[in-house]
């Protein structure tokens, strides 16, 4: 299951980052009677390509493992929701996507971004492997195949007439083990002058922003434009454009089209020059990285014990995969933290992996003596905070782990 070359080149040389040692699956929540058997564990290591720069871990755990409870539902946040209606708004005005048009979503999750499609009277297939998440699309309206995507789905849907004016792959990118059939399958399924729309978290805000918490076995790759780039090129895809957003911590969108009709803009040229100019290619900026995350684990400890030493109750908040890691990955258990508030009522009721920390419902927060609550899930704080303002106007303060444990004032 480890790696041994890189999963977009091939090559061999593959630089040592950061160890977090053997870890539990970061999203395997544990019902209560599970609590006492062993947890599985995996090897969590980061390298980087030299050869393509394409930063990723080791070990490939199989998505039949990995994926067979899957509970995370993109609808379950407000922000996620408002991300996917804007872009969609946009890119129907944009692109003068018609009721002729088809949008396809890989990863499409709960149908939380194609229904806006659908919404615009715009045809929408979404593909997404998770049998339980699947049903809840379907059962908005939302056509969803349930199998993983790649080269021999694509070539089936290509074969039944199907292509795809425009193809969402948000946040999943990164979870591909079998990178080149992924991207081949874009290829396969585009129209002439379709247009792939990629979103994922982006390696230069993981790298400055300390994002380790981010490192987990569903998360193979980390993804600077550099990678990307010859990543596409391989399958004639190019990038034609590029933005970077906020969401997750810091994303990077791309806009690729089939290599006989795509035109570069200056701003993929400038990114380029940037990473370049950052060392993106080099081992300086992976090593104050692997550094900086030993100083921001040290922090987060000492201010909860800090914090448990004065006779505070700590909790906190996001029984996301990141969570799971920084409380792993900091070795905070339920001496540390009472538990961990999630709005997913599939959650509710679990184990936090590895730590086992008790998940319940962000209601309880209100209704407990905890006067502190870990952000876990730092990318919708604002969110998190909208909703929790009784509880902050009552004095309960938030800590945001990383870069830096801050309590918020
Ligand atoms: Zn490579």
């Amino acid at each position: 299951m480890s790696a041994v070359v890189c999963r977009s080149c091939a090559g061999a040389e593959l630089a040592p980052i950061l160890s977090l040692g053997e870890q539990p699956l970061a999203n395997s929540y544990l019902r209560p009677e599970q609590a006492a058997q062993p947890e599985e564990r995996f090897p969590l290591a980061l390298v980087r390509c030299r050869n393509c720069q394409l930063v990723q871990i080791t070990c490939t755990v199989p998505p039949e493992i990995l994926f067979r409870d899957y509970l995370y539902l993109s609808s379950y946040s407000t922000t996620m929701l408002q991300h996917a209606e804007s872009l969609v708004a946009r890119l129907v005005a944009e692109r003068t996507l018609s009721p002729r048009c088809l949008a396809v979503e890989v990863a499409s999750n709960d149908g939380y971004l194609l229904q806006y499609y659908k919404r615009a009277g715009v045809p929408v297939l979404g593909i997404e492997p998770a049998r339980n998440v699947a049903e809840i699309a379907r059962g908005r309206g939302v056509d969803t195949i349930s199998e993983f995507f790649g080269t021999e789905l694509a070539e089936r849907l290509r074969h039944d007439g199907v292509r795809a004016d425009i193809i969402h792959a948000h946040n999943v990118l990164a979870h591909v083990a079998d990178l080149n059939g992924f991207i081949a399958g874009f290829r396969l399924l585009l129209a002439d002058d379709g247009v792939v729309v990629s979103e994922s978290p982006y390696l230069g805000d993981f790298l400055r922003k300390l994002e380790f918490d981010t490192i987990y076995h569903e998360h193979l790759c980390y993804y600077s434009l550099t990678a990307l780039t010859h990543l596409f090129a391989r399958h004639g895809l190019v990038i034609e454009d590029c933005e970077r957003i906020a969401i997750h911590g810091g994303s990077l969108r791309i806009f690729a089209r089939h290599d006989r009709v795509a035109q570069t803009s200056p701003r993929v040229r400038a990114l380029l020059d940037e990473e370049r100019r950052l060392g993106f290619d080099r081992d300086e900026p992976y090593a104050q990285f692997a550094a900086g995350v030993e100083r921001a684990k040290s922090t987060v400890v000492e201010l909860v014990r800090k914090l448990r030493g004065e006779g505070h109750k700590v909790c906190a908040y996001g029984a996301a995969a990141k969570g799971t890691v920084l409380l792993n990955a900091c070795g905070l258990g339920p001496d540390d933290i009472a538990f961990v508030c999630d709005k997913n009522p599939l959650k509710q009721g679990r184990l936090m992996p590895g730590v086992h920390i008790p998940i319940v419902a962000p209601t309880e927060l209100l209704a407990s003596d905890a006067d502190h609550c870990l952000l876990l899930a730092w990318n919708i704080a604002a969110e998190i905070r909208r909703e929790q303002a009784p509880w902050e106007a009552r004095g309960g303060r938030f800590i945001v782990p990383i870069p830096t444990a801050q309590v918020l004032t």
